[in-house]
This record gives C-alpha cells, structure tokens and sequence, in this order.
C-alpha cells in the first residue's frame, strides 16, 4: 500500500552505511518513523528531500506495518538555516520539540504550520532568535495542552500582575501568594504583553510583535522554563544551542 503525505524531517539516524531512519512530522497522520533506503550514497535521489528540516512530499509504501520511502521531493528546505550553525541549532530544537508533542495517528496541520513558520521566520525573515524561539514555545505549550491562564493575577484579579507561576500557568502580584505556589518569575508590562500576544494572535502574525532585547532574552527563559516543566522533559538541542551562544559570547 502507498502513501502520499507532505511531511518535515524532524529527526534522522543514520542505521548502517546507506540507509537511515526519519521520524517525520507529516500533515495526515501525524508522527511516522519510516525508513529511507539507499539515502546516504551520494548518488541517491531521496537524498535533498530526506535532510533533517526540510519539508517534503513523500510517497510511502506501507509492508507489514513498516514504512519505507519510495519517492520524495522538496518542497522547502530553509536553505539560509543551513548556513548558519546558531539558526540550524535552534531550528533542530524546534524540530525536537515538535516531536515530543506529536502525535502518531493524530494528524496535526497546526503542529506542521507553527513548525514550518518558525523556522521560516528565522532564516528567511531573519527575526530576532530569542523571539521566534519564545514565540515558538509558548505557542507549542498551548498546543501541547498547558495554555497558561494570562488574564489577571489569579489572587486579587489585578490586570498587571507581574509574576509568572511556572507550574501553574498562571499570573499573581509580588505581595500576592496563593497558598503554595511554584517558581514564580518576574513579568515587566511589555513581557506580559507579549506573551498575551503569542497565545491570542492570528497564527500568520505569531513572530510579527516586537519587545527590546532585554525584553526577549528574559521572555525566551520564561518561556523555555514553562515548556520544559509543563512537558517534564529537556532537550539536548537545546542544550547545543545554549552553548554556541555562550561560545559566542566568550570569544
Ligand atoms: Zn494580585
């Protein structure tokens, strides 16, 4: 049987000398691992459309409950990611990510357009990292099923709290603790509405809102420190990442 799906590489793992295995994000049935035969010699016409972040239409062919790929082209490979160590890190974080909320069987168009516009968004559009990756992971944790609760301090219902309560999801003033609360940390105004913005905003305008440097740097740890407890999970990407970044401060 065949199977015809536009889907992204999110992973690949090379298995002996010709072939590897790619988890795929794809728009019909959601998460597949399947099978890319021959990928790996030079000669191979998979070989462009199979890269890890690229987006491709696959045609599958389904034997004994295994997938292997039979022909594939690309459709967007995200090419200015591909020279730039920093960008391809954190688009490969993305792709992790993703991974870890798809789902097999449960196709997910929105899942594969947050991706797919994260990624474009910081290579062609060029916009700043640390905003497409906050923008990026909170959209992801509402996905994932953990929208925080962004509409006043759940205490005394003031409209600009200035906490973030992690395990929560939710927003709480300085002087206000709800019996025992988690890590909180500290919101400015324009944070808060970003972070507003991202989870209420028109999908297509999700990287379109701005905020001072300072601003993004503070609201990329927050939002990476909510995705990581409401998933319970870390990512080595990201952990790769991290350290470029440093590298490249200490040079
Ligand atoms: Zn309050």
């Amino acid at each position: 049987m065949y199977i015809k799906t536009e889907a992204i590489v999110l992973r690949e793992v090379e298995i002996n000398e010709a072939d590897k295995l790619l988890d795929l994000l794809s728009k019909d049935r959601g998460l597949l691992t399947v099978k890319a035969r021959g990928v790996r010699r030079g000669s191979s016409p998979l070989k462009s459309a199979c890269q890890l972040l690229t987006l491709s239409e696959f045609t599958l062919q389904e034997y004994r409950g295994k997938l292997s790929v039979q022909e594939a082209q690309s459709l967007e490979q995200f090419r200015p990611l591909r020279d730039n160590i920093e960008l391809l890190a954190l688009g490969s974080y993305f792709a992790q990510a993703t991974g870890a909320v798809a789902q097999e069987d449960a196709p997910n168009p929105a899942l594969l357009s947050l991706l797919c516009n994260a990624l474009y968004a910081l290579g062609t559009l060029r916009r700043p990292q640390p905003l497409v990756k906050a923008a990026f992971e909170l959209r992801l944790a509402c996905m994932a099923g953990f929208t925080p609760d962004l509409s006043a301090c759940a205490v005394c219902g003031s409209e600009e709290p200035d906490r973030f309560d992690l395990s929560q999801g939710t927003l709480s003033c300085a002087g206000c603790r709800a019996g025992e609360s988690g890590i909180r940390m500290p919101l400015s105004p324009g944070m808060l509405m970003a972070m507003r913005y991202i989870i209420w905003c028109d999908p297509k305008r999700l990287f379109s809102f701005t905020l001072e440097d300072d601003g993004l740097r503070e609201l990329s740890s927050i939002t990476e420190a909510y995705l990581m407890t409401q998933l319970e999970h870390s990512f080595y990407t990201l952990d790769f990442y991290k350290s470029l970044l440093h590298y490249g401060e200490s040079i």
